[in-house]
């Protein structure tokens, strides 16, 4: 496939697993099921819609657990990044935040309220703690959020 200038583009944190859409995201939503919360060790799974055929791993391939008999989850089997959640032949839903600009994809709906952490609620007005201390000097090993022929660069 021709890549698109300006496709949509992601991977996992350390950058083994990479991929390219090239096409439309489709619609993206939150998932606070206790199965989203455990795949993505987080409150909620964050999910956009992507048609397998646009679909190109372009660096690596993710590793696949079959969290029920309907659906198998991807994730880099080097850093644990949670990658897919893959329930169709025709359609894949990637992580919104293992996209390279995750504000691409702004979920509109949300599902399964009923596992949703008490305190999602409240997220806005908790009080901000400031930077203690001098800044300190990070390394750090992260992909960056776009492509890069060579990696690792070390
Ligand atoms: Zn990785
Ligand atoms: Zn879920």
């Amino acid at each position: 496939m021709i890549p698109t200038p300006s496709a949509p583009s992601g991977g996992c944190q350390c950058g083994a697993v990479r991929f390219r859409v090239d096409g439309p995201l489709g619609r993206a939503s939150i998932c606070h099921c206790r199965m989203c919360q455990k795949a993505f060790a987080g409150p909620f799974g964050a999910l956009v819609s992507v048609q397998v055929a646009d679909l190109t791993w372009t660096r690596g391939a993710p590793a696949h657990f079959q969290s029920s008999n309907l659906v198998r989850r991807g994730f880099c089997r080097d850093c644990g990044t949670p990658l897919t959640f893959e329930w169709s032949e025709d359609v894949i839903d990637l992580a919104v935040f293992a996209l390279d600009d995750p504000s691409a994809a702004t979920p509109v709906v949300q599902l399964a309220v009923e596992a949703r952490a008490p305190w999602i609620d409240h997220v806005a007005a908790m009080p901000v703690r400031a930077p203690s201390g001098p800044p300190r000097h990070v390394v750090s090993r992260q992909h960056p959020d776009h492509h890069v022929d060579d990696w690792p660069i070390d």
